[in-house]
């Protein structure tokens, strides 16, 4: 089979041709960073109006780049939710009106189902995943660790109440003044990291920022955040900052998020073992699973934790674990295969709790 996916749930115009023996033949992403600058943040409209402007040249290029035309894709696939409404929309409609005009089956996606299911595509036929696996999601909406027992039946370990994890990068990034124009505010925050000297030349006097919730299965990201952002305030700001102090600022944000990870994996592989699930492989997906310093600590957390059966980290590339469409189309195919679709009049689904694409 060779799907035609479409992905546009938040600020990135997304188009793709993948087939169902695992070949990627195209993968448009066409980001729209500098809209939002000037507002400080993603606003819906703005990606509305982008994605409506912007999908048909992304569907235009990922054909072309696939070298097929559209008579030649066996279906199309979209994001169904969750995201934001008039994202999902734009997509929606322009699925749709695809595979009515030329009679294709149509699949709507769930946008987190397809962060998971990723790693089936990227890792190696030896390596991967089986069931049950651990999966931890974590980007610019969610902050999720759930166990998969198939790949459509999840359960929630742990969420977010809160800020979700890459909010708050987006949030510490803004707060440092940190100029992220060609990349997003998220990967900014981890470049800025990477540069410069080694703590040990850095101010010591910081505060420690707060671990939320220790003990508990749960994720909280708004504690650190008022931690920092009384912290920058009471430094009068950052442009009123030594650079070594912004940058001592940012790696103990950057170390205490990464810490909260670790923490809330550590309590799910224990309620894991006492329920009786084994566990072989922890999947990382999302937005900030592309950050490579909490890759390298979630894979020290793994090499050295006491479990019986060691954990494989399976981990898609960075370009992967952002928003693509490469994503939906991978996680429609099963649906396809079996032939089963949606209908024409299917609608979007702003809200829809992953949980409930088991029932
Ligand atoms: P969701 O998947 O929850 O609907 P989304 O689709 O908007 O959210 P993704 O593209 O999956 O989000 O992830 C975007 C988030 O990831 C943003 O908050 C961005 O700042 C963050 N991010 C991207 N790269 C990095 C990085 N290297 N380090 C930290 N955060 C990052
Ligand atoms: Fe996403």
């Amino acid at each position: 089979l060779t799907i035609l996916g479409l992905e546009c749930s938040a600020d990135d115009t997304c188009a793709a041709v993948v087939t169902s023996n695992r070949r990627i033949l195209s993968n448009i992403v066409i980001k729209q960073f500098r809209e939002h600058e000037v507002y400080g943040g993603i606003q819906a409209y703005v990606a509305m109006k982008a994605h409506q402007r912007n999908m048909p040249e992304a569907i235009r290029r990922a054909l072309s780049d696939a070298n097929i035309s559209i008579e030649e894709v066996d279906g199309i696939a979209f994001t169904r939710g969750p995201g934001m409404g008039g994202c999902l929309g734009a997509g929606l409609m322009a699925a749709k009106g695809i595979a009515a005009a030329l009679g294709k089956p149509l699949v709507g996606v769930h946008h987190m189902q397809a962060h998971a299911l990723t790693a089936f595509l990227t890792t190696s036929v030896e390596e991967l995943p089986t069931f049950p696996f651990l999966t931890l999601l974590i980007s610019g909406g969610h902050t999720l660790l759930l166990l998969a027992t198939s790949t459509t039946s999840f359960q929630t370990l742990a969420t977010s109440n809160d800020s979700s994890i890459g909010h708050a990068f987006d949030r510490v990034s803004r707060m440092l003044g940190l100029e992220w124009s060609d990349i997003g505010p998220g990967a900014a925050l981890e470049v800025f990291c990477a540069t410069g000297p080694d703590d040990e030349e850095l101010p010591n006097d910081l505060p420690q920022f707060p671990l939320p919730m220790p003990g508990r299965l749960d994720f909280s990201y708004s504690g650190v955040l008022t931690a920092v952002n009384r912290y920058v305030t009471d430094q009068g700001g950052a442009e009123k900052m030594e650079p070594l102090r912004k940058l001592a600022v940012a790696r103990a944000f950057q170390r205490a998020a990464a810490a909260h990870l670790e923490e809330k994996i550590a309590l799910a592989l224990r309620w894991c073992r006492r329920e009786g699930f084994v566990i072989h492989h922890l999947v990382m997906s999302g937005g900030v699973a592309s950050n490579m310093y909490l890759r390298s600590r979630i894979r020290q957390l793994l090499d050295t934790s006491k479990s019986r059966v060691p954990i494989a980290l399976l981990l898609p590339p960075p370009h992967l674990c952002t928003d693509n469409a490469v994503m939906i189309a991978w996680a429609s195919m099963e649906r396809f295969r079996a032939g089963d679709h949606d209908d024409y009049d299917v609608i979007h689904m702003a809200k829809w709790n992953i949980e409930d694409l088991a029932r």
